[in-house]
């Protein structure tokens, strides 16, 4: 141990707690991070996508826990040679493998400044709750919701759909089923979502006490689309059978091939039977942001409650997910308590009207909506919408070079920003695509559409450049005839 390492420091000194008592070293070990983070995004594009971790990489986090000190550079250097460089590749322009936000350096100092503050959002009076209501205020505007509507970060569109399933609940049962339970209302209730609709709502609706059986999976057009005459039918069919009908689940942008379904469709059938409609957003909401993408999503301002998430198209870091209530008082009635430890003052720091703890189920929270504030704020909704819009341009473009690759076949209509297609008859698919990933040119990744494997670029990724679709069409090519060619010499004439 050196004799300038915040250990020794503090041992030698009267001062007992865990700030550096060098704070001159501590700065410039700062500024070296900083410097390191900025370099890294900088030099992204000299790198693989991706990389397997080595062994002794892994090996570094399989130690003792440590008793005694080690110094924060010898901490730094650890990060550098073994965690910075095997990152799961979502930052880098040539990712397409999944429906992933890169992150910004803006968002990356934000988070510091978070950090710094170590603001907690569970309530009471202090500044970072207004800037949380600032975020809320500008997602209403995004989606055309009422001054009384209600919103909250959390940590992924996955616990968003989970809170929008129990306000939906509530609403349905009333509020005796939060002391009471859901059996003892009697009534079995029924929800709907499109076959292609992302594997959480099942989840949630398991975690809500409904059961993954009470959803119904309502087939979809040649588009990908829920089929709005066979919703019909399963409703009426449900409400003849005894069960009691109670949630539409829209889906803005599939995680398989980004279909969107007919959001206007879904809630004129919602207000025509007295259900909930909710909207997961997660990949798509975001796009009204765009005035070329809105029109595509057009019907979410309908939605009684959606859920996305900031750290996809919004490229705020992880995690930022997001849900926009438009019945504010049903969202509280859903989860406010009035634990002691929670009562309200008229003045000091337990004063102020909107506490987060009474919309959802964190008491706890980070603060989120710093980062989210700053990349809003410095870079302007314009751009964001302006990016999106690049990532699907990007996404006809690939769409075009595999139309013009006899080899090569788009499995489903490009919707948005995804591309899904086959190599050759698709055999080699799932090979092409482990070869893509290890090679670290370009990375999508493997989905099976119609019961076949399918290559999958998401183009989410603000730094997605023109060459790196192309690279993909090309890369897949080779890869491709690799695969073709060693079947045909192993094959007996
Ligand atoms: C990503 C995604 C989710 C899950 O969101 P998380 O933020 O990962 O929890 C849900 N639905 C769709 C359509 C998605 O693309």
């Amino acid at each position: 141990m050196t004799s300038n390492s915040p250990a020794a420091s503090r041992s030698s000194t009267a001062v007992q707690n865990l700030d550096p008592s060098d704070w001159a070293a501590f700065r410039a070990q700062g500024h070296a991070m900083l410097d390191d983070m900025c370099d890294h995004i900088e030099g992204l594009t000299t790198g693989p996508v991706w990389r397997a971790q080595p062994t002794a990489a892994k090996a570094r986090f399989e130690a003792d826990l440590p008793l005694e000190p080690t110094d924060l550079a010898a901490c730094h250097e650890i990060f550098k040679a073994n965690v910075l460089p095997y990152g799961g590749g979502n930052a880098h322009p040539g990712f397409m493998g999944w429906v992933q936000g890169a992150g910004t350096p803006v968002g990356m100092l934000a988070e510091m400044l978070s950090a710094g503050l170590n603001a907690n959002l569970g309530g009471r009076d202090h500044m970072p709750i207004a800037v949380e209501r600032q975020v809320v205020r500008w997602t209403r505007e995004m989606f055309g919701f009422p001054p009384q509507a209600t919103g909250l970060f959390v940590t992924g569109a996955s616990q968003a759909n989970f809170l929008a399933v129990l306000i939906a609940r509530q609403r349905a049962l009333g509020p005796s089923a939060r002391n009471a339970g859901v059996a003892a209302s009697g009534v079995q209730l029924t929800a709907y979502a499109s076959s292609a609709a992302h594997g959480c709502i099942a989840r949630a609706l398991d975690m809500a006490g409904l059961g993954v059986d009470c959803l119904r999976r309502i087939a979809v057009d040649q588009d990908h689309r829920m089929d709005l005459a066979a919703l019909r039918a399963a409703i009426a069919q449900d409400r003849g059978a005894g069960f009691t009908p109670f949630l539409i689940v829209g889906t803005a942008g599939t995680v398989d091939v980004g279909a969107i379904d007919d959001l206007h469709g879904l809630a004129d059938i919602a207000a025509d039977q007295d259900l909930s409609f909710h909207v997961d957003g997660a990949l798509g909401a975001l796009a009204v942001l765009s005035k070329d993408l809105a029109p595509r999503v057009a019907g979410i301002e309908r939605c009684d409650t959606l859920a996305f998430d900031f750290h996809k198209w919004g490229q705020v870091p992880y995690d930022a997910g997001f849900l926009l209530v438009r019945d504010g008082a049903l969202h509280r009635q859903t989860f406010a308590s009035d634990a002691a430890y929670l009562s309200r003052a008229q003045r000091g720091m337990a004063a102020g009207d909107w506490w987060p703890c009474d919309y959802g189920p964190d008491l706890s929270r980070g603060f989120r909506a710093l980062k989210t504030w700053f990349t809003l704020k410095t870079y302007g909704a314009n751009a964001l919408g302006a990016s999106m819009a690049r990532n699907c341009a990007l996404a006809q473009r690939l769409a075009a070079g595999i139309a013009a690759e006899p080899e090569l076949t788009l499995a489903a209509p490009v919707a948005l920003n995804i591309v899904c297609f086959h190599y050759g008859d698709g055999r080699f698919d799932p090979r092409i695509v482990a070869d893509l990933q290890e090679a670290g040119v370009v990375a999508p990744s493997l989905t099976h559409i119609d019961g076949r494997s399918a290559i999958r670029s998401a183009i989410v990724n603000h730094r997605t450049r023109p060459s790196d679709v192309d690279a993909l069409v090309v890369e897949t090519l080779k890869f491709g005839r690799v695969a073709s060619r060693e079947v045909v010499e192993v094959t007996p004439a």
